[in-house]
């Protein structure tokens, strides 16, 4: 009896120690899963917290972004209204310039001349030089030319000369009492109605101006009948607009006598524009030519 007692008492022993035992484990798990838990939650909050300044990070970069956009835009537009400022200086300083180099230009340079407007007698061009002797017809006669055309008038005899062709200048520049007097001295020769055609009113005025010059060739001198049908005639056609040079009064004109030798300076643009269209001088307005005339020493 005593030892199934025993027996039982060792066994109740041996139970509540078990018991003992799992409890202890189980409280220990138990604390450790607490433990955990409240360091998930802890984690939970902390990655929360970060999730939250991201995201307030993320908008104040996105406010910035767009600060710093709107900002490059106002730059933008500040730099278009610069550079449009600065155009707009340009046209104005162009514009200036250009107004000051007309104003600078002598308006009679490309003027028509007809029997009804001519230049006045005291017209004198603003700054005249001599031709070299050598392109003379008469080397003992000086003839003078406007100077700004002079460095024209010489490019053209020697592009002339090195083409095989060699011109001579017969007449350039002349004042209003010389040509009164080679008018009247042909109106003794000839009777004033050949004279009358032969130079007329706006053919002087040409010469007045100082850009004007009769051309001709040491075989052909003074002998003008001879001229269309010389070689220099011939290469002035088809070269002198490169040097600004047009014929005046060319065959079949309505305006006045065919004049081979008459040539007149009024710019290579003005030239050139003549040549390619087949127009003639005094078939454009007066508006249309006057357009060349700030660039007519360019
Ligand atoms: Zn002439």
């Amino acid at each position: 009896m005593l030892s199934k007692n025993l027996l039982l008492a060792g066994g109740a022993v041996i139970a509540i120690g078990i018991l003992g035992g799992g409890g202890y484990g189980y409280w220990i798990l138990n604390n450790q899963n607490i433990s955990l838990q409240n360091k998930i939650s802890e984690l939970q909050n902390d990655n929360a917290a970060l999730q939250e300044s991201l995201a307030s990070t993320t908008a104040e970069l996105a406010g910035a972004k767009n600060e710093n956009s709107s900002l490059s835009q106002s730059l933008q537009t500040e730099q278009n209204k610069n550079s449009q400022f600065e155009a707009t200086i340009k046209d104005i300083s162009g514009t200036v310039a250009g107004l000051k180099k007309l104003s600078e230009t002598d308006t009679q340079l490309l003027k028509k001349y007809s029997k009804v407007y001519f230049l006045n007698e005291n017209y004198a061009p603003a700054s005249l030089s001599a031709i070299d002797a050598k392109y003379l017809n008469d080397k003992t006669e000086p003839e003078l030319v406007h100077s700004g055309v002079l460095p024209y008038l010489t490019g053209m005899l020697e592009a002339a000369k090195r083409d095989g062709t060699e011109l001579r200048i017969l007449s350039a520049f002349r004042s209003f009492y010389e040509q009164k007097n080679i008018k009247s001295s042909l109106t003794v020769l000839y009777g004033a109605g050949t004279a009358n055609q032969f130079s007329a009113d706006q053919g002087y005025s040409e010469h007045q101006l100082g850009t004007t010059v009769d051309i001709t060739t040491p075989e052909v001198a003074a002998d003008f009948s001879l001229f269309e049908k010389s070689s220099a005639y011939t290469w002035l056609t088809a070269n002198a607009y490169r040097f600004g040079f047009i014929l005046s009064y060319p065959k079949n004109n309505t305006y006045y006598m065919f004049e081979p030798w008459h040539w007149r300076f009024v710019g290579v643009s003005l030239a050139t524009r003549l040549h390619n269209e087949n127009q003639y001088f005094y078939n454009l307005s007066q508006s249309e030519i006057d357009k060349y005339l700030i660039s007519i020493f360019d």
